[in-house]
């Protein structure tokens, strides 16, 4: 696996102090694109793409974590499945009930 893809990596910005390695917690990441609209970083630690993540345990859930939800469930994916997915990523395990929500609203406009 090579995951070092340093010359795809935009460094024009500054270290940023907020983001840490889901993986191994280090700080050095660096702005790695976006995805759906959400900013992803590369870890030069070990080398592994997260997406920025602010939230505390305990906060509301991330937006990004509902935009994978969905996602994954565009993929196809039971909530089960989702939820060992989310938590596994994110850290985050949103109830059926929750999960039913988000999907819900994003069929939309009535
Ligand atoms: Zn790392």
């Amino acid at each position: 696996m090579s995951k070092y893809i340093s010359t795809n990596v935009d460094c024009q910005s500054q270290p940023n102090t907020m983001v840490v390695c889901k993986s191994c917690g280090s700080n050095r990441v660096v702005r790695y694109g976006s995805y759906k609209g959400r900013q992803k970083w590369l870890c030069r630690e070990c080398g592994r793409v997260s997406t920025a993540n602010g939230a505390k345990p305990g906060m509301r859930i991330p937006a990004e974590v509902v935009a994978d939800a969905k996602a994954l469930r565009k993929m196809g994916l039971p909530y089960s499945k989702i939820q060992e997915k989310l938590g596994r990523d994110h850290g985050i395990r949103p109830s059926t009930a929750t999960l039913h929500g988000w999907f819900s609203k994003e069929r939309g406009m009535k």
